[in-house]
């Protein structure tokens, strides 16, 4: 979720936890102390591993992970590289013998799925079972809950690792885990280890989107006081004979999530040969131990590189070093001199959202609503066309609580996303459904008595808000209906959370209309007063939705429905409202010119020959059409697009899949540039309540039918 920011604190340390990686391998001071050389490689050097693990899970796990094509790409990533991996070190297995061992298969099959078939290559199959495993947990219980889990599945490996020795004391749990060790050799392998630092690394990730980073002073005392910890506890299992292994260690989840905090306040420019280089110095450090070993036999240098540990050690580090970051800039060479990549899903037509003007929109109505009251950003019809995902996910990393949807579906969609808080539904659901209202916790609104009576006899105690009818006619109790009201209070399977009614022209600042509104304001509120005097206790109350904020910004409720202010837009390009706020649009619709003609004088463009042109012109094409949700009656010059910062009209009739432009007064348009049809480019915008408004309608229908086929693009600083 994090791809856009450089953490160069990341990059780095992936190069010095490489580095710690050869310590493990090569034990630098085990020819000085033993000690030492504990403290070093089986302690200190113990971060690295976990680190890479929550470095991938920094980027791939999150609260609002729901499409799997980052984990797919993981996958088939590190499967690659885990495929190539083995068969560099064949020759290596064939000279240790590997392929004459006895129950070759199964145990070849073992290695393959847990073990690796190079001491260090259990990494590879480790980080895809984990990355596996940490995305369905998380997918399913949420972020926070989803940890605790892998919390348990830790503990469970921590058993069976420095903790063996006390944990085989008990004849049932020793009998387990002599099971898992005919599986694999140790449960640092397999799912009990990478989970919990992969979800730890989105943990991580999605704080840090939400800005709640704890304080650079905090991570480092944090990470100090556990790294003392995990050394003394390391020591004292060492001393006692503990250990069965030494990769997991209690303290070092504490440390590991210090030192991640401490590493993501670093950033600046992001260090891809850093990146590449440090898994590849990962990969092929064993191979560079072997190539030193054999250069020492070869020219006698035994006792300097190979008994002095530590000169052994500084030789497979600047040999492995020097290699992979060769081999990194090999690869990124070729990478680079490959074709200019295009932009994937810009090569027709998209929607590019603004998430910085979302959020300029957030915190500008969340300032003009009166204190004690919240905003429930309104997310239907796929978020006014702007995309639902990538909307709601922006907008409840601003601490935004409470969301509206009209039907079940969006709702249901909203929790998967892994929004949190409350759903309201403002429209009907059938009562047979109140299964899955209660099961995703979604807030039903009450459409009438019958309907409470019905989804009360489903005996699931859902969440419910009473909508009253105050002269919309639409949904709602009528204002009158105050026993059948009071009675909704005290049905024993409804959970009455709110009362809340519409108003039908609070756009409009016309007298009629004002008095009109405040004839349902005033409704409304002596119903609620009725209420109050039958014993009701009211729960939340709301009345605004956008434009009912807009003009009538004194009403102090407990929520406000913002679903197009939240958009950055006017309903319709005129319309004076009582408090104006600096709102600005989120969405644009954006094609690109994929072909340029000249016509003469005299020729026709299009269906229904509509456009005859009356010079020489120059004509572009645009593929996008009415299909994805512009209006055809905007055709024959009733838009305009824009094209390097020019106004261009569309000519023609607007076919179903594409649209036709006169650019002949248009300065060097050429074929591949972008044109807004909604939206700014250059010094020239095009916004959406004009076309809407030239349609005969307002924006709000114009971005809700913005069609399926456009992808959507989420750009942010
Ligand atoms: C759609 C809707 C809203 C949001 O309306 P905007 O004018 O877009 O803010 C609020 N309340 C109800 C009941 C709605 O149906």
């Amino acid at each position: 979720m994090n791809d856009r920011k450089a953490y160069t604190g990341i990059d780095y340390f992936r190069f010095a936890a490489a580095l710690l990686v050869i310590t493990i391998h090569t034990s630098p001071l085990a020819a000085f102390s033993e000690t030492a050389d504990f403290f070093l490689t089986r302690i200190t050097a113990r971060v690295a591993v976990p680190f890479f693990l929550m470095a991938t899970g920094f980027f791939l796990i999150s609260q609002y992970a729901y499409d799997a094509g980052k984990l797919y790409h993981f996958l088939k990533k590190t499967a690659v590289l885990y495929g190539i991996s083995l068969l560099l070190y064949v020759p290596l297995n064939i000279y240790n013998g590997y392929f004459s061992m006895d129950h070759f298969l199964p145990e070849m099959l073992k290695d393959l799925v847990f073990d690796g078939t190079m001491y260090h290559l259990w990494y590879l199959p480790a980080s895809m079972l984990g990355a596996v495993t940490a995305w369905c947990i998380v997918r399913k219980l949420g972020i926070r809950r989803g940890w605790v889990v892998t919390l348990l599945f830790y503990a469970a490996g921590l058993l069976g690792d420095s903790y063996y020795g006390a944990a085989s004391k008990i004849p049932l749990l020793k009998t387990i885990y002599e099971n898992i060790f005919e599986i694999s050799d140790y449960t640092r392998n397999g799912i009990f280890f990478a989970p919990v630092f992969l979800v730890m690394g989105g943990m991580a990730a999605d704080e840090a989107a939400r800005k709640e980073e704890i304080s650079l002073q905090r991570s480092i005392t944090g990470f100090g006081i556990s790294f003392l910890l995990m050394t003394a506890e390391g020591m004292l299992l060492h001393r006692f004979g503990l250990q069965r292994h030494d990769s997991m260690y209690l303290f070092l989840l504490p440390c590991m999530y210090y030192l991640f905090r401490m590493l993501i306040f670093w950033r600046g420019e992001r260090k891809e040969l850093l990146r590449t280089s440090a898994l590849l110095i990962y990969i092929l450090h064993p191979a560079m131990i072997v190539v030193i070993r054999m250069a020492a036999k070869v020219t006698g240098l035994q006792r300097l590189l190979i008994e002095n540990s530590l000169v052994h050690f500084l030789g497979v580090c600047v040999l492995t070093v020097a290699v992979s970051v060769l081999a990194a800039e090999l690869s990124a060479g070729w990478r680079r001199s490959g074709k200019q990549p295009y932009i994937q899903g810009k090569e027709r037509a998209w929607i590019e959202l603004d998430l910085n003007n979302l959020r300029h929109n957030v915190e500008v109505l969340q300032n003009a609503v009166p204190s004690g009251c919240e905003l429930m950003a309104v997310m239907k019809a796929e978020a006014y066309g702007h995309g639902m995902y990538e909307t709601a996910v922006c907008v409840s990393r601003m601490g935004v609580k409470a969301f509206a949807v009209a039907c079940i579906e969006e709702g249901i969609r909203l929790r998967r996303f892994g929004i949190e808080g409350e759903i309201l539904i403002l429209g009907y659901t059938d009562s047979r459904r109140a299964w899955e209202l209660r099961k995703y916790d979604l807030t039903q609104t009450l459409i009438d008595y019958e309907y409470a009576r019905l989804l009360n006899k489903q005996r699931r105690g859902v969440k419910v808000h009473v909508k009253v009818d105050t002269g919309m006619h639409r949904l709602g109790f009528g204002r009158e209906e105050t026993e059948r009201i009071a009675h909704v209070f005290s049905m024993r399977n409804l959970r009455v959370r709110g009362i809340y009614t519409h108003l039908c022209a609070a756009d409009s600042l016309e007298q009629e209309d004002v008095r009109f509104t405040e004839m349902q304001i005033r409704g409304f509120y002596r119903l609620l007063d009725t209420l109050e005097q039958k014993g009701v206790k009211l729960p939340k109350v709301h009345i605004q939705s956008s434009y009912g904020l807009l003009n009538y910004p004194e009403l102090s409720c407990d929520y406000v429905r913002a679903g197009i202010a939240l958009y950055g837009v006017l309903s319709s390009p005129h319309d004076q409202t009582k408090l104006r706020l600096d709102l600005r649009p989120v969405l644009s619709l954006k094609s690109r010119v994929v072909l340029i003609r000249k016509i003469r004088k005299g020729e026709s463009v299009g269906y229904g020959r509509t456009f005859t042109a009356e010079r020489d012109s120059r004509i572009a094409v645009l593929p996008v059409g009415y299909a994805d949700g512009i209006p055809r009656n905007l055709s024959c010059g009733r838009m305009e697009a824009v094209i390097r910062g020019q106004r261009v009209p569309v000519i023609g009739r607007i076919c179903m899949d594409q649209m036709i432009l006169d650019i002949t007064d248009a300065q060097e348009v050429s074929v591949g540039d972008t044109a807004a049809l909604i939206g700014r480019d250059g010094g020239a915008e095009e916004r959406a309540a004009d076309a809407a408004n030239r349609s005969g309608s307002i924006s709000n229908e114009l971005l809700s039918r913005l069609g399926g086929r456009l992808v959507r693009t989420a750009a942010c600083s």
